[in-house]
């Protein structure tokens, strides 16, 4: 997945949660920025964790 900042190829690494809009995912340097924005959370994704094959999820 790739970062959705405009021009941006980076890995999207973070999800930035946005009361006013649909979340969106960026890497971690946008993150950092929007992050700072009043009422953005940026969240590390974790995907690796959530879409192991079944057998995996027993922790
Ligand atoms: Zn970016």
């Amino acid at each position: 997945m790739e970062c959705t900042q405009e021009g941006c190829g980076s890995e999207a690494t973070f999800e930035l949660h946005i009361p006013w809009t649909d979340n969106r995912v960026v890497c971690a340097a946008h993150a950092r920025v929007e992050g700072e924005k009043d009422g953005i959370v940026a969240d590390p994704l974790d995907d690796a964790d959530d879409e192991f094959p079944e057998g995996a999820a027993n922790r």
